[in-house]
């Protein structure tokens, strides 16, 4: 085994600290990465907090890792030595059923493992996600990260990317579709740049006031208030599709009054439940759905996707002893976009 330090939270309730965590060797079909950087989403926040209930303790959170490959086991063919990589939500899942089948790992019928906070494959050994100094991973499940692009902007795409990619694409966003993103976080500040580079318009529907340059600077072509009385009557049914990224209750129904006839809106956030109006739906036709980041082959996808149209995460880089005063900032909704780990800090 292989000692690594890392940060964990020990209880829900306890900040987080410095740790050792014990990384397994590499097996024929794994390689070993030393982790260079490591994102910090929301989701981190609501497990370390065991806002979802069932969280596993310790926690090393973190699953927005970029690093390189520093060793790997003798079966190995995608990889080499040296090549810079990319591991997200999850590092394995049954590559059996259905869902693993079509490439849907992140739906994995008898459950993906998840980076940290789950199970490996054996359904007892803990994983562990990246505030560490290097991780452990089947071939199969590490992403190639294009060429030349500044890796801690390049992080957050393991999550927020795909996590926004994936609904624009499938239901297709495209050249003059109005589309909002509601948040303007580290999901929602990539939903408004991946939907502009499918050829958009681009509301962001935010509740601070205060973002309104940024969104534009972001290229957002329309920004609305949410906590302003007039917004929810002045823009009734005016998008043709809606991504909802924020990570607080608030009221689905308002949102959904926004949509046009016969269009989607796709929850990404995931707060605690609040309540649905059957009308919101039933009077104009609407759909109502959610979206799971994505499966390695769309992540690949969205992370080349990425390289071309130049679409990179907005960070601030952060050394690990930060993480707390970052996830009280998190909080507060004070963060242009994501808060990135630089991973020297814990070598
Ligand atoms: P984040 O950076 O904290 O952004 C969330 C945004 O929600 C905030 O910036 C804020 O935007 C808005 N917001 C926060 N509190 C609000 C409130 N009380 N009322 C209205 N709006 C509020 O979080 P994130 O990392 O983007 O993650 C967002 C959510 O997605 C989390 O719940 C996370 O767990 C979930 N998530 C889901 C997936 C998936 O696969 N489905 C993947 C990753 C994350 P404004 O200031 O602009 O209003
Ligand atoms: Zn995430
Ligand atoms: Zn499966």
């Amino acid at each position: 085994m292989l000692p690594t330090p890392a940060y964990a939270a020990m209880t829900a309730k306890t900040p987080i600290g410095p740790y050792t965590i014990e990384r397994r060797e590499p097996g024929p079909h794994d390689v070993l990465i030393d982790i260079l950087y490591c994102g910090i989403c929301h989701s981190d926040i609501h497990q370390a907090r065991d806002e979802w209930g069932g969280s596993i303790f310790p926690m090393v959170p973190g699953h927005e890792i970029v690093g390189t490959v520093v060793r790997m086991g003798e079966e190995v063919d995608k990889w080499q030595l040296g090549d810079i990589v990319g591991v997200g939500c999850f590092v394995d899942s049954c590559r059996e059923c259905e869902a693993c089948q079509e490439g849907e790992e992140q739906f994995c019928e008898p459950g993906m493992s998840v980076t940290y906070n789950g199970y490996e494959q054996d359904g007892k050994t803990p994983t562990y996600g990246g505030y560490s100094t290097r991780i452990t991973v089947h071939e199969d499940y590490v992403l190639r990260i294009p060429p030349r692009l500044p890796l801690e902007r390049v992080a957050p795409l393991l999550c927020a990317g795909i996590t926004t990619y994936s609904p624009l694409k499938r239901f297709g966003a495209k050249v003059g579709d109005h589309v909002a993103i509601v948040g303007l976080g580290g999901l929602g500040h990539m939903g408004v740049k991946i939907a502009k580079a499918f050829g958009a318009t681009v509301t962001v529907l935010s509740h601070s006031a205060g973002k309104r340059a940024a969104a534009l600077a972001l290229g957002a072509d329309h920004f609305v208030v949410t906590s302003e009385p007039q917004a929810f009557g002045e823009h009734r049914k005016r998008f043709d599709f809606i991504l909802d990224t924020v990570s607080a209750p608030h009221d689905y129904n308002a949102y959904l009054e926004l949509l046009k006839r016969d269009r989607t809106m796709v929850l990404v956030g995931i707060p605690d439940p609040v309540p649905l109006s059957a009308a919101s739906l039933v009077m104009q036709r609407r759909h109502l759905s959610g979206s799971l980041i994505g499966g390695v082959r769309e992540t690949q996808e969205m992370l080349d996707f990425c390289a071309k149209h130049g679409v990179l995460a907005d960070v601030e880089v952060i050394p690990i002893h930060k993480v707390n005063e970052a996830y009280a900032r998190v909080l507060k909704s004070d963060v242009r976009y994501r808060f990135v780990i630089d991973m020297a800090s814990l070598k």
